[in-house]
């Protein structure tokens, strides 16, 4: 401040601006008069301004502060321009000149209501204070000296200095209350900071915006204020903002009642909201920091470590004090494989960010596996360039997660590797094995019998047993070939680059014989067996299919007895799968009568008449061909399918018999229709036969019903079954006779009509002694019986000779015809009626 401006006091300058200035509006009137007398009860200098900023009036105190001021104060008075004297000031540059006549002119407008303003002047302070003059249109200036005021304030921001509290060089806060709590004044930045009007002062008192919580706490300390002079008590308080937001002050209140220039109580203070957050947050952020499972480490340009928090000194093993300041390098920490430690930073130059997991050396040189988000930490505002990576040590979960996977491969029982393990394993001795060339082989083994050893030991020690078995076979079993346990008592064994599939067995060998060590089991020596089954490559080359046609083949061997070795057969494989297949056509092919039957005859062997035909039933396979029935009547019966053929085929006949009983109504004819043992041991077989019969109107007794001398041997109720069928009226004939070792007491329980000597034993009829000794058996037996014989598979006139020698009655075979289709067959009747009728007319 110049020393020579003293702008803001009234009076100066004013020479300059009275000469334009004639008379004051107001001067004698009585209105100034009033204003005059008004203006003479501030104690303040203070002056009366018209509209236009001239002054009309200023009362004692203005114009002895004036006087001190200097001569020229003397003249000032009305009708010189105020507004006038402030811009000339302002012109000068002297401190707060521009302000004051912004000020003035802002209520002088109405735009405010009034206006204050603290300025410096020489070495004393003032408030400039504006408010508008009632109905004159006028304002009233004062200029308030609030030297000792100010000097209070700095008396009490030394005492914070002292006591090192929080010191805001804005001191936002300022404010003078009375004894009463009452806001006598305060500063623009508290008005504004409280969200109130600048400086209208309207009797709030000191709690008004107080947050209510703390507001007894600020009762109960300006009272203690209060009642000392010279006291002062600081406090904390929230007050609650202009929008309604709390705000921490940090107050000081001093008592200045006694001090006659202040007489108040002084409260001093900053808002500490902001720091206190900001100290908030950053205890915070180092308490969690530290409480994080997470090592934080951030390291600068040169690589040297700028932070490190208590995680980090718990993975690395480096205390903080240990680690700052020296490059990862230095500390050799960090991922344990350089290409790693390279991937990780060109990662992060490139883009910013890498994450991942990776083995991490410690200081002492042990390695622990981590995952790490690490990334680039550029900040402008601070200058600094780096790196911060967040690592976690993940051992607990590496360690759980080979314990799952171990699990998950391994038999819980015996540590073997399981199923899964053992699938793994194949695909991949399968894949060597084709770049390879040699076998690999699959040897699933089971005990025998390992159930009546849980039954005698229980569970407990049956446990004991395959843990024993497991390392028995562990000792036989080659490193490099795979033991494994599927569960309950079945173990596997692969073997890799066998030369061929007999190889196996020498395995399978060593198992049996390292199985036979006797060993003592609930109080007695026992040893034990196994079944096995073996499948190679040959077989299959997916593993899956592999170690199942293993267990199809154990199957087998389990069927077939103690300690066996079954290989996997492919062919038969293939068989069943294909049987299965035809069973499904063969099951579409009935229900959409697709079946044929064909007709074999039979004829007197010593005429050469007809007799009769055999119906024998015809598949035309769309793909197949004409298929005989060999090849699908084991698939009917394995399928539950005979049923319905059979009495298919029984119509059929039925059906024909019928069409040649009409057209030859006095042939003696009979048609033979083929039963399988399935079909008798059905209990309804005789009812449906009847039905059938019944339905196509035949007679019963040329009707002949045919069952193997086998089936009749496997069907324990045969006998009441022939019986049944007998008491419908048809014939019974055994077929195949002479295969199936009857002996002659069961022969004679049966209600039979013919016997058909198996085509077996006619083929070597005049070759083979031994048939011709059969036959002439049979045909004997049959005789001694009652019984007709028929001859099967008569090819040959020597055959039909030697048969007609043994006294045999009909035969059947190719030499008369092989099996039609009824077209032909009836063809075969109409000749017979003829011969017949010209043997009967010569
Ligand atoms: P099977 O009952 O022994 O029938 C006679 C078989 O011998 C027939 O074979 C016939 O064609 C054949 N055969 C007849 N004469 C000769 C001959 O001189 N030499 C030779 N080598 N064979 C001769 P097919 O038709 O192939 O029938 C085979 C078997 O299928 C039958 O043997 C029978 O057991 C069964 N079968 C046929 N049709 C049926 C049927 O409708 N139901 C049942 N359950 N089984 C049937
Ligand atoms: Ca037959
Ligand atoms: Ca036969």
């Amino acid at each position: 401040m110049s020393p020579a401006d003293q702008p803001m006091r009234p009076g100066v300058g004013a020479e300059a601006t009275r000469a334009r200035n004639v008379q004051p509006p107001m001067a004698s009137s009585r209105a100034g008069i009033l204003v005059r007398q008004a203006l003479d009860l501030i104690d303040a200098p203070s002056a009366a301004l018209d509209p236009l900023g001239q002054i009309i009036e200023v009362n004692l105190a203005w114009d002895a502060t004036a006087r001190l001021g200097g001569a020229a104060a003397l003249t000032t008075g009305a009708g010189v321009s105020y507004l006038a004297i402030c811009d000339m000031a302002a012109g000068e540059d002297t401190d707060g000149a521009a302000e004051s006549a912004a000020g003035i002119r802002s209520v002088l407008s109405g735009a405010a209501p009034r206006f204050d303003l603290d300025y410096p002047c020489a070495d004393r302070w003032y408030s400039l204070r504006v408010t508008t003059l009632g109905g004159f249109g006028g304002v009233i200036v004062t200029h308030l000296d609030i030297t000792s005021l100010k000097e209070a304030e700095l008396r009490l921001q030394q005492e914070e200095r002292r006591l090192h509290l929080p010191f805001d060089e804005s001191m936002p806060i300022f404010a003078l209350i009375g004894e009463d709590g009452v806001v006598r004044r305060r500063s623009p930045t508290t008005s504004r900071l409280l969200g109130l009007e600048v400086d209208v002062v309207l009797g709030e008192t000191a709690f008004d915006r107080i947050d209510p919580a703390d507001r007894e706490r600020a009762a109960i300390a300006l009272s203690a204020v209060a009642s000392t002079p010279g006291a002062t008590e600081r406090v904390e308080l929230t007050v609650i903002d202009g929008e309604g937001r709390r705000r921490q002050l940090d107050v000081v209140a001093a008592n200045l009642l006694h001090d006659p220039d202040v007489a108040a109580i002084v409260v001093t203070g900053s808002d500490v909201t902001e720091g206190r957050r900001a100290q908030i947050s950053r205890r915070l952020e180092s308490r969690l920091m530290n409480v994080l499972p997470t090592s934080v480490v951030v390291t600068d340009e040169r690589r040297a470590v700028v932070y490190w928090n208590d995680r980090a000194t718990a993975i690395f093993g480096l205390t903080a004090d240990q680690a700052l300041g020296r490059t990862v390098a230095e500390l050799r920490i960090g991922a344990l494989d350089d290409e790693r430690s390279d991937e990780i930073r060109a990662a992060v130059l490139l883009r910013g960010r890498w994450h991942g997991e990776y083995d991490a050396r410690r200081s002492d040189g042990s390695v622990v596996p981590v995952h790490s988000i690490v990334e680039r930490l550029d900040d402008e505002d601070i200058g600094f360039h780096g790196i911060v990576a967040a690592t976690v040590d993940i051992s607990d979960r590496r360690r759980l997660e080979s314990e799952v996977a171990y699990q998950a491969l391994h038999d819980p029982l015996t540590g073997l590797p399981n199923r899964s393990m053992v699938l793994d394993h194949l695909d991949g001795a399968l894949t060597r094995a084709a770049l390879r060339g040699g076998i690999t082989t699959v040897l699933c083994l089971d005990l025998d019998d390992f159930g009546s050893i849980n039954e005698l030991v229980g569970h407990v020690e049956g446990d004991e047993v395959l843990r024993a078995v497991a390392a028995l076979l562990g000792s036989v079993v080659y490193a490099g070939n795979m033991l494994a346990h599927l569960g309950g008592d079945a173990f596997v064994v692969c073997c890799e680059d066998l030369v061929d599939a007999s190889a196996v067995y020498v395995v399978a060998e060593k198992v049996l014989q390292v199985l036979k060590a006797p060993f003592r089991l609930g109080g007695e020596l026992r040893t034990l067996t196994a079944s096995m089954g073996v499948a190679t490559s040959v077989s299959s080359r997916n593993g899956d299919a592999l170690l199942r046609n293993a267990e199809s083949a154990l199957r087998v061997a389990k069927g077939a007895g103690r300690g066996r070795v079954e290989l996997f057969d492919d062919v038969a494989h293939q068989r069943a799968r294909q049987r299965h297949e035809i069973a499904g056509q063969l099951e579409q092919a009935i229900t959409e009568g697709e079946l044929a039957t064909w007709f074999q005859p039979e004829v007197d062997i010593v005429t050469g008449a007809l007799f009769g035909f055999e119906a024998l039933v015809r598949w035309p396979h769309p793909v197949r061909g004409l298929m005989a029935p060999d090849e699908f009547i084991a698939i009917a019966e394995e399928n539950d399918l005979i049923g319905a053929l059979g009495s298919l085929v029984l119509t059929d006949a039925c059906k024909a018999l019928g069409r040649w009983l009409e057209l030859v109504p006095d042939h003696p004819l009979t048609v033979s229709v083929n039963v399988s043992a399935h079909q008798l041991a059905d209990s309804g077989l005789a009812s449906s036969v009847e039905q059938t019969i019944d339905r196509c109107g035949v007679p019963a007794d040329r009707i002949c019903l045919e069952v193997t001398e086998s089936a009749l041997m496997d069907t324990p109720a045969a006998a009441s079954a022939l019986r049944a069928l007998q008491a419908t009226g048809v014939k019974i004939a055994i077929d195949d006779f002479g295969t199936g070792y009857s002996s002659l007491r069961r022969l004679k329980r049966f209600p039979v009509d013919f016997l058909k000597i198996d085509r077996e034993f006619i083929a070597g009829l005049g070759t083979d002694d031994e048939d011709d000794v059969i036959v002439s058996a049979v045909v004997n037996l049959g005789r001694s019986l009652g019984l007709r014989l028929i001859a099967e598979g008569i090819e040959t006139t020597e055959q039909l000779a030697a048969l007609d020698e043994l006294g045999c009655e009909y035969g059947q075979g190719y030499l008369w015809s092989r099996p039609l289709p009824e077209a032909e067959a009836t063809a075969f009747v109409h000749a017979d009626h003829r011969r017949r009728i010209e043997t009967a007319g010569g």
